[in-house]
């Protein structure tokens, strides 16, 4: 008897078995490749970005850029007046210290610098991971958060660096987001970006938050100067080579500084700096559009978020957002197709699910059989067994959303270069640095040779010899420790 139940359990589980694989073959021949790829070209074609599409973008953006230098309030890009208007000479002397707010870490860092002989004598530096419920908490937890890492930071300091007698120590601080500065060393939240909400911090002074915190923890430092990671970017830049005019982060979220004529700022009504310069940070993650190739993906996207209406050329270019595209596009696609067998994988309905760097790695994955891929999908989302087509398939997502990304912000870099006149060769051949920072142009390969190729293409080559893309690694924190080293009293 006891045999028989057994017999007829194995039986039933061979039978499950052949079924089984019944389905599975009846399932992935179920795809329809064709409707597949034309569903794929239907959305591709509404990202896709001819030249002569992107210089119309540039254009239009360096429209705005000249409104938001004319008048506040007069473009969807602030243009906003850094007060550096002295670029970094490579005399600068002293110990200094720099904290760098991004959108997901923040890094702390002391430099000693050792003027024009010296250059960066030493440097160390820490980073640490904000938890995310105090990118949506409270100003002062998150400012206690900050000034009790730097207070431990500081406290690290070693023999070697020195402090001069009766000097307090002096801090840059690299905040990542729209400020309407008052002065070098002070400015006004205009709002969060990225995935940071603290109302209250809104409108208020960011360097009396971070001084007022500072006292809490007993820390006896002065903030000398409030700076934008992409003024940061620039000014740590052009320590290194006097060629670069400007800075742009594609990290978390994106942005720019360059280095205008001051008598090109209309809505500067001070006395011209004597430089005759100004650094201005354009905030053009806020640049809109109607060139703009958004479509529903980016519109769904947009509505979902924190800032809806806000940041939009942002949230297709920047790190915090091209997987979730990714992620939506393939979600809509295997809604209407069983690429992923005949059920949704539910963790794919999740948003944010899918990061930029796991799209990158996915991106990336040159082996024959797409292993890499296949390794992603099943970690990341969950989908198992899944076949060379679709992990190829997959792959096209990534390369036409990482490719979109790239193409516009090379428009946005070319913008720069005719609005400061370098997109025509000068007599002497002057040559015009961009300097580059953020994780997303560093790791993500393809990304970055699509974005320099884009540029090229828009420079034409004999223009493009003359134009440099550098990376400047983690050049936001020596920017703002000599931004402060050059303002120091
Ligand atoms: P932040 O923008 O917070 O100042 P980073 O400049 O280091 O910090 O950028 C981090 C961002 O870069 C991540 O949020 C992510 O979007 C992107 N990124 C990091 N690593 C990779 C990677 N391997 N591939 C693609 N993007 C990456
Ligand atoms: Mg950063």
């Amino acid at each position: 008897m006891e045999k028989r139940v057994v017999y007829t359990a194995a039986t039933i589980a061979a039978v499950a078995c052949v079924v089984a694989v019944i389905v599975i073959r009846k399932r992935s021949k179920g795809i329809k490749w064709g409707k597949v790829k034309e569903m794929f070209k239907e959305i591709e074609s509404k990202c896709a970005l001819p030249i002569e599409r992107l210089k119309q973008i540039a254009s239009a953006m360096e429209t705005e850029m000249h409104a938001g230098l004319a008048s506040d309030g007069g473009s969807k890009l602030k243009m906003l007046l850094s007060y550096v208007d002295r670029l970094p000479t490579g005399g600068e002397e002293g110990l200094f210290y720099a904290l760098d707010l991004g959108g997901t870490n923040f890094r702390v860092l002391r430099v000693q610098l050792g003027g024009k002989e010296g250059g960066v004598v030493r440097q160390e530096y820490q980073e640490v991971s904000i938890p995310p419920h105090l990118m949506v908490g409270s100003s002062h937890d998150l400012f206690d958060f900050i000034a009790e890492a730097l207070s431990s930071f500081v406290a690290s300091e070693g023999e070697e660096y020195k402090v001069p007698e009766g000097k307090q120590r002096e801090l840059g601080f690299t905040f990542s987001f729209p400020v309407k500065q008052l002065s070098l060393s002070s400015g006004t939240l205009i709002k969060w970006t990225k995935g940071f909400c603290i109302e209250e911090t809104v409108g208020e002074d960011v360097v009396a938050e971070l001084t007022k915190a500072m006292e809490r923890q007993g820390l006896d430092m002065k903030v000398t100067a409030l700076v934008n990671d992409t003024v940061g970017t620039l000014v740590g830049g052009r320590y290194e080579d006097g060629d670069v005019m400007a800075g742009v982060i594609l990290g978390t979220g994106s942005n720019a500084a360059y280095v205008e004529r001051a008598s090109s700022i209309p809505k500067w009504h001070d006395e011209l700096p004597k430089s005759g310069e100004m650094v201005i940070n354009m905030e053009w993650g806020n640049f809109k559009s109607p060139l703009l190739p958004v479509t529903e993906f980016d519109e769904a996207l947009d509505f979902e978020s924190l800032n809806p209406g806000e940041q939009i050329y942002e949230k297709l270019i920047s790190g915090m957002y091209l997987g979730e595209v990714v992620r939506r596009v393939l979600l809509k696609i295997s809604e209407e197709f069983p690429i992923f067998g005949d059920i949704v994988p539910p963790k794919l309905e999740s948003p944010f699910i899918l990061r930029t760097p796991q799209m990158s790695g996915i991106h990336h994955d040159s082996s024959p059989d797409l292993k890499v891929v296949a390794k992603k999908l099943k970690e990341t989302l969950g989908i198992h067994n899944t076949s060379i087509k679709t992990r190829k398939f997959v792959v096209d997502v990534c390369d036409m959303v990482a490719k979109r990304a790239a193409r516009l912000a090379a428009a946005g870099i070319y913008a720069i270069i005719k609005k400061i006149g370098r997109d025509t060769l000068s007599d002497d051949k002057q040559r015009t640095v961009i300097a580059i920072d953020g994780g997303l142009f560093e790791h993500y390969t393809a990304f970055s040779d699509c974005l320099e190729r884009t540029l090229r293409e828009l420079l034409g080559e004999e223009v493009a010899n003359s134009v440099v893309i550098k990376h400047a690694n983690d050049g936001s924190g020596i920017g703002a420790a000599l931004i402060a080293a050059s303002h120091s009293n």
